[in-house]
């Protein structure tokens, strides 16, 4: 059986040695060296030619890999590397593994071009100053053969077990049933869906309401494909931690016997989770589990590998019995493992690491995208950077001599464009270049200083602020705003504030084989495949949800509106029906508010007024054992009303079946505020989609409405009661985003029958 590896994974498994070194090291961004191969080859004659796809075997090992130029007139061969800061302090070890890569690129080309010998040139590029380093070296092809056969001879037992792996893993596939007793109502049109789709490969967004196991029925169907050799790796992919075990659990009910599991799970958390000498730099002079961390990897992941089920706890032990670092580890059998769980930020963060490898290795991948409606805003987090002028300030004062003139033009320039600006707060249609090019040059500065200075913690938060906003600006356009906002004297903030994340996440989309968004609200789907950069054919599922109208009455409102500016007449009528609900069905209860103000303006009044009725309210902040106390007092059988903010920590993923919750009612239509983010939010997504205001605020308002709702009915048995209070209810436009099954003034409304089969979006659906 053939094993084709990429010549990157080969050199990384078999070169790598030494120290883990991940001090300061801020490599170029994948612009930047994109941009700088493209300069070297620039530089190079006319007869260069670039990305040489380039293939062997050894054995039953086939190789490939493409590497960066060839100039057959010289007989040269050049592989490319670009890099920020002083070269001579790169660690011994990469340079090893780029001469590594580089001698195995120069047999294959040998081979291929039935050469004797060829020039070899490792090209190292600094993308600050654009300065090329060479080094080069003459080698007999006979030579390089040695060289490539014996990498080839490390690698293979390691091979040959992941071949065998892979028919294990295969077979034991084909014949895993669903591991539980029976398929719930639309699990089984969810699965049939997502296996269509990882057929086809695209993307699908499936919304499935809460309780029909989405975890199961995304990863089984997901699984399934695995083993008619469609995809190679699933990513499953949550916003939240309770996300990731329900995972795990899904994938350990998956893993049949007793004896090692088929299936290669690696869960995947922060380093904060991992790390074993938290404030310590990974750097090998300093932290123990870095020293030598390559030496000892090889053992460690072969014990890894066979434990198969690598939850954080496996690897951290796996990782103490071999002293090498838990937090590296479970990245590098990341690599190695067929399903990987862990945060959004994985693959769609801007440095993602499973991104990265699945286009370097060309992976086929199968994304799975737990509660996929989360990703919109945790998107936009990922692609806005903000600058505090505090923040200049405070290393401006300590800084070094040689950074000085470069925080000074910083300050001067930014204190000029902030004076200018005579409001608190104000958008700006772009960065201004003067800006730009001073904090260009005090990171280029910073980037020097810091790779040969000392350790210096304050400084190097403000240097990676600083990058991170260089970044975002360089690709700035109208998915994100930029704005100042002035505060107290000098103090200003600086904010590139991304909010279409689509243009940034659409690659992420496209790397993917197939990629599954599934959640409980993805209405429209058009929302979403816009905002979040889907492609075109994407395919949409709306599954019939399990539960019956009569299960949840639905009440509308109409007499009351919750608008900020009748907020304070709202107050008596709100309280007023809560009684009247309470003392006709005494029970649980939760009531959800747009803000913390009307939270505590509502519930005050119910107590004042209604003192026999328990009340017990969220508060800004709350930390985990609050919140546990919160809902520890939804007892079975229990009475009260619990007062939350809608889009808050109890607004979902909260499940109180039963008696736990009776009932629900929404003072607020959910709306984002109105200010000028929002205002130019709106004109920004009314020229792109031309749905200004239902993009910014009503879609996202009702999502959060439909979420709260969804704590009421948990259950086949469950039974509730649902009053939405505002008149805007009773708009159309409103009612058509609210669930099929809900019956509002009337039967519910029909289904539009998607569950029979996967359906493109209709364009502004
Ligand atoms: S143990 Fe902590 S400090 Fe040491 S290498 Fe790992 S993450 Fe870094």
């Amino acid at each position: 059986m053939t094993y084709e590896v990429a010549v990157r994974t080969l050199c990384e498994f078999t070169a790598k040695r030494g120290n883990l070194d991940v001090r300061f090291t801020p490599s170029p961004s994948a612009l930047e060296g994109i941009a700088g191969h493209r300069v070297i080859a620039s530089r190079r004659g006319s007869s260069f030619q670039t990305e040489l796809t380039l293939e062997g075997d050894h054995g039953p090992l086939h190789v490939r890999g493409r590497a960066d130029g060839y100039d057959p007139d010289d007989n040269r061969l050049e592989e490319f590397k670009t890099y920020r800061g002083e070269l001579a302090r790169m660690p011994e070890n990469h340079r090893a593994l780029h001469w590594a890569q580089l001698r195995i690129y120069g047999w294959l080309l040998c081979k291929q071009k039935s050469l004797s010998g060829v020039t070899l040139a490792l090209v190292y590029f600094d993308v600050a100053s654009e300065r090329e380093t060479v080094f080069d070296e003459v080698r007999s092809a006979a030579d390089l053969e040695q060289h490539f056969a014996a990498h080839c001879q490390q690698f293979m037992s390691w091979a040959e077990s992941e071949s065998a792996h892979r028919q294990l893993r295969d077979g034991a596939l084909q014949e895993l049933r669903f591991p539980y007793p029976d398929f719930h109502a639309g699990q089984r049109d969810l699965a049939r869906a997502v296996y269509r789709r990882v057929r086809t490969g695209g993307a699908l967004l499936a919304q499935a309401p809460t309780g029909i196991g989405k975890t199961a029925g995304t990863l089984f169907p997901a699984l399934k494909a695995m083993a008619a050799g469609q995809v190679d790796k699933v990513f499953y992919l949550v916003a939240k931690t309770s996300g990731r075990q329900m995972a795990l659990d899904a994938l350990r009910r998956m893993q049949p016997g007793d004896s090692q599991p088929p299936v290669r799970v690696v869960e995947l958390v922060a380093r904060g989770k991992l790390c074993e000498y938290p404030g310590m730099p990974c750097d090998g002079a300093v932290c123990p589990l870095a020293r030598g961390f390559y030496d000892r990897l090889p053992a460690a992941r072969t014990e890894a590998i066979g434990i198969s089920f690598l939850d954080q706890d496996t690897v951290r032990q796996v990782a103490r019995r071999h002293q090498v670092c838990p937090y590296y580890l479970s990245q590098e059998l990341a690599r190695w493992s067929d399903v990987a769980v862990g945060d959004y930020n994985y693959y769609f963060g801007r440095s993602a690491m499973l991104f990265g490898w699945t286009v370097t290795h060309q992976w086929r991948v199968c994304l799975l995208v737990d509660e996929a409606h989360n990703l919109v805003e945790r998107a936009r987090a990922m692609y806005t950077a903000s600058l505090d002028h505090e923040g200049l300030e405070s290393v401006r004062r300590q800084a070094p001599e040689v950074l000085r003139g470069a925080f000074e033009r910083v300050a001067r320039v930014w204190g000029e464009v902030a004076a200018a600006q005579a409001e608190a707060h104000r958008i700006y249609d772009e960065v201004p270049r003067e800006l730009l090019v001073a904090l260009d040059m005090a990171v280029a500065a910073m980037v020097d200083h810091l790779g040969q200075a000392g350790p210096d913690e304050a400084l190097q938060a403000f240097f990676f602020e600083a990058l991170a906003f260089c970044r975002l600006a360089a690709e700035f356009d109208t998915s994100t705003l930029f704005e100042i906002t002035r505060g107290e004297g000098a103090r200003s903030v600086l904010c590139l504030r991304n909010v279409i994340p689509g243009r940034f996440l659409a690659p992420r989309f496209a790397a993917a084989h197939t990629s599954v968004l599934f959640s409980a609200t993805l209405t429209p789907p058009a929302f979403f495949r816009d905002i979040l950069g889907l492609p075109r054919t994407s395919e949409y599922l709306d599954v019939q949800s399990p539960f019956q109208a009569e299960q949840l009455t639905v009440r509308l409102v109409r007499s009351i509106s919750t608008r900020f500016r009748d907020r304070g007449r709202s107050l008596a009528p709100i309280a007023q029906l809560m009684a009247r609900q309470y003392a006709a069905k005494p029970g649980n209860y939760l009531a959800f508010l747009s803000s913390f103000e009307y939270l505590d303006r509502v519930a005050g009044l119910l107590s004042e007024r209604y003192p026999q009725i328990p009340v017990w309210r969220q508060h800004p902040g709350m930390k985990e054992p609050d919140r546990e106390t919160f809902l520890a007092r939804f007892l079975p059988d229990g009475q009260g009303i619990g007062f939350a903010v809608l889009g808050g920590a109890f607004a979902e993923g909260v499940d109180l079946p039963g008696s736990r919750l009776i009932g629900a009612f929404v003072a607020t239509l959910g709306l984002p505020q109105v200010n000028a983010v929002n205002e130019e939010m709106q004109r920004r997504m009314d020229t792109l989609f031309g749905a200004g205001y239902d993009y910014t605020y009503l879609y996202p308002g009702i999502q959060k409405v439909v979420q709260a709702a969804g704590r009421v009915i948990r259950t086949a048995t469950d039974r509730g009661v649902l009053y939405l209070i505002d008149d805007r209810y009773a708009q159309s436009k409103v009612r058509k985003l609210l669930p099929h099954w809900w019956s509002i003034d009337g039967p519910p409304r029909a289904h539009p029958g998607a569950t029979v089969g996967n359906q493109t979006i209709p364009a502004g659906d």
